[in-house]
């Protein structure tokens, strides 16, 4: 059995006023013996998260690291300045980065190994954009995304790996994938894993993310390729976030 994971991302939002009241009302929340907790926060708040969460069953982490370990890369953030601030986890290809800011599969294959190289569990995100999934080619897409990964990671780094299925259809939108066909796009992605290495198909985390809220992720976390939900709009408050990681027990 695949422990559950349900990561908060905070994506551009929040204030040290704001931020405290939710990290505060997080971790107040009931302890969860089932599921592993994050919240992924904008850099400037990962020493926040450090003073609030440390101690706490709960972790935190980036939402996007450079591919370069140090050097003259103005405004970027390394894998190793994540790990000062005690971050464990870090996303990596989000859809909004691959598409404002052009993050290419081979650009986020190798932020993927800088974070595995420092110790952090990079979460890679990937998805179809609507075009993509009415012309027919969700599978090629998503199986091209991870397939980058999967061609510079050797195990034991492999296994460590965080996957997260997010339609872009679905972010911010509302509209969710049904429970059958988030299951169906899991199932693909695992087998891909597979013929790399059955045993980090068997091991690694596959989180759904899109429009995720109370109340669709029972249905969704019960689907048995869904591992965890990587969390937007609803982990920007306590009650709903706590009620998602609820779901996931
Ligand atoms: P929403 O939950 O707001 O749809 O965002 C999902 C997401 O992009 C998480 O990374």
């Amino acid at each position: 059995m695949r422990r559950k994971l349900v990561i908060g991302n905070w994506k551009m939002n929040g204030s040290l006023a704001a931020n405290s009241v939710l990290l505060r009302g997080i971790a107040a929340g009931p302890a969860n013996q089932n599921v592993t907790t994050a919240v992924c926060a904008p850099a400037p708040y990962l020493a926040q998260c450090q003073a609030e969460l440390a101690g706490t069953a709960i972790a935190w982490g980036g939402q996007d690291v450079s591919a370069y370990a140090a050097g003259a890369y103005t405004g970027e953030v390394a894998a190793s300045m994540l790990q000062d601030f005690g971050c464990r986890y870090v996303l990596v290809g989000h859809s909004e980065r691959r598409a404002y800011h052009h993050e290419t599969n081979e650009l986020v294959a190798q932020k993927a190994r800088a974070a595995l190289d420092a110790g952090l569990t990079p979460v890679v995100c990937v998805g179809e954009t609507l075009a993509e999934r009415e012309a027919g080619r969700t599978n090629v897409v998503v199986c091209a995304q991870l397939q980058a990964v999967l061609d510079v990671l050797e195990n034991p780094a492999l296994e460590k790996l965080v996957l997260a299925y997010e339609p872009v259809w679905a972010i911010g939108t509302g509209r969710t994938a049904t429970p059958a066909l988030a299951q169906e796009l899991h199932a693909a992605l695992r087998k891909q894993v597979a013929v790399r290495s059955e045993s980090a198909a068997a091991t690694i985390a596959i989180l759904y993310g899109g429009s995720m809220k109370p109340e669709n992720a029972k249905d969704l976390l019960a689907q048995r390729d869904i591992d965890g939900g990587l969390i937007g709009g609803a982990a920007l408050k306590a009650k709903d976030f706590l009620a998602i990681t609820g779901a996931a027990n």
